[in-house]
């Protein structure tokens, strides 16, 4: 394995019921709040009102954002940034997904630094402060909830760009499986299908020596395919929602990837495909993936196969690798569909004269991906592939 520093500073505070435990965390933060929400999800589910008695039982003054949207835009951060200066705000609560929990990184951030957000979006310059800020989880899906990671879009230069410090990890998540009950069929699959992207991601790296870090990958994949379907059967069982939440905070914490950095191409390149055009971004996820696995299968058919055999039961018997490799793809990719899953960019009305533009921002930066190195043929044939 390679050699590696672990850093994650997020307290985690999880279980039916906690979210009330909010009073207790806001002892030792600035009672000048900043409260970031989304769509009105809270509203419906009641968990603003819970929100806003702890955060009154707290003795705190409370100033909201309202409105952050699927695929966050620098326009709204920007808006929340002004806010934090106008307001004097010294501590932001985000109560929502991983849009909601991205935009507040980098309002915090950027709350704390002279320049313009975006250049620290576009690593152009270093952070070194933020505000600091808590989280209330709504759904399970991206680990941004106890991760430094934060996805921003610029619609006016059409890019959705990455970034992390290690000023963006939250003070503290709340993680309450109650308050995802609430989250719609459609909404729970594209967790699903994220939670499983970024442990795919991980598992496919270019290190030796991974044995645990392969286990621990494998069996967050395990529970996820034993939990999906009985969840999509019953929406309302606390357990089940319970399970898949662990299984999202743990999928992208830094756990799996200590000692092996994961390949990541897949995930710049549905970045590339939403900023071109504003889809799910695991919508995009489980139309591009299976395709990359049968692009890149020749770069390690023994890690492929492990996957198939360990992960999906695939028979090995008798078989190539690659063969069995190829198996445990269709596998994943018919899990996907069964669940509901997107399976052609088509089905987001994206065309084939899009795919250049799509192409030119995904290799902006030139060459990418960690395990598998895709250049513009390599992106254009998945890209072909995925229509
Ligand atoms: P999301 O975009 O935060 O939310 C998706 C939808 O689900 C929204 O319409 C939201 O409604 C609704 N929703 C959330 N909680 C709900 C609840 N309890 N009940 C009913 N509806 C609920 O979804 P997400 O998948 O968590 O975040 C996606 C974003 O995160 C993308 O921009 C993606 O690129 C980024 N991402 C970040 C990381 C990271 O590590 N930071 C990793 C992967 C992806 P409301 O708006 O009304 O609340
Ligand atoms: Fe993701």
């Amino acid at each position: 394995m390679d050699a590696f520093t672990f850093y994650n500073p997020t307290k985690l505070i999880f279980g039916e019921g906690k979210t009330t435990t909010l009073v207790e965390e806001m002892v030792v933060y600035d009672r000048n709040v900043l409260l970031v929400y989304g769509g009105g999800s809270i509203k419906h589910n009641g968990l603003y009102d819970t929100v806003l008695e702890q955060l009154s039982h707290a003795g705190c003054h409370v100033t909201e954002l309202a409105g952050v949207e699927p695929n966050p835009r620098l326009t709204t951060v920007e808006k929340g940034i002004a806010l934090c200066r106008e307001k004097n705000i010294g501590f932001i609560l985000a109560v929502g997904g991983g849009s909601v929990i991205d935009a507040t990184k980098a309002i915090a951030v950027g709350a704390r630094h002279d320049g313009d957000i975006w250049d620290v979006i576009t690593k152009v310059e270093t952070p070194r402060d933020a505000l600091p800020f808590g989280t209330i989880l709504t759904i399970a899906a991206t680990g941004s909830e106890m991760n430094s990671g934060s996805v921003i879009t610029d619609w006016e230069r059409n890019e959705k760009i990455g970034w992390g410090s290690i000023f963006s990890f939250p003070n503290f998540s709340i993680l309450d499986p109650v308050n995802t009950l609430s989250v719609p069929r459609e909404q729970t699959v594209y967790g699903i299908v994220d939670i499983m992207s970024h442990v795919l991601e991980a598992y496919f790296h270019p290190a030796e020596n991974t044995p645990l870090q392969d286990r621990f990958c494998e069996s967050i994949l395990q529970t996820v395919l034993e939990t999906a379907p009985a969840l999509l059967n019953d929406l309302n069982d606390v357990s089940l929602r319970e399970t898949m939440m662990y299984c999202g905070t743990m999928a992208l914490n830094g756990m799996t990837q200590m000692g092996a950095k994961g390949d990541w191409g897949t995930h710049i390149l549905e970045h590339a495909v939403s900023a071109v055009s504003d889809i799910p971004h695991a919508g995009g996820l489980a139309i591009l993936f299976p395709n990359w696995l049968r692009e890149s299968v020749d770069v390690n058919p023994t890690r492929g196969a492990q996957l198939a055999t360990r992960v999906f039961g695939i028979d090995a018997n008798g078989k190539e690798a690659r063969d069995v490799a190829l198996e445990g793809i269709d596998q994943l990719a018919s899990f996907w569909r069964e669940l509901g899953a997107p399976t052609r960019l088509a089905d987001y009305r994206i065309s084939e004269d899009q795919l250049e533009e799509i192409t030119d921002i995904a290799c902006g930066n030139g060459i990418f991906g960690h395990y598998y190195r895709l250049d513009r043929a390599d992106v254009l044939r998945i890209l072909h592939a995925s229509l």
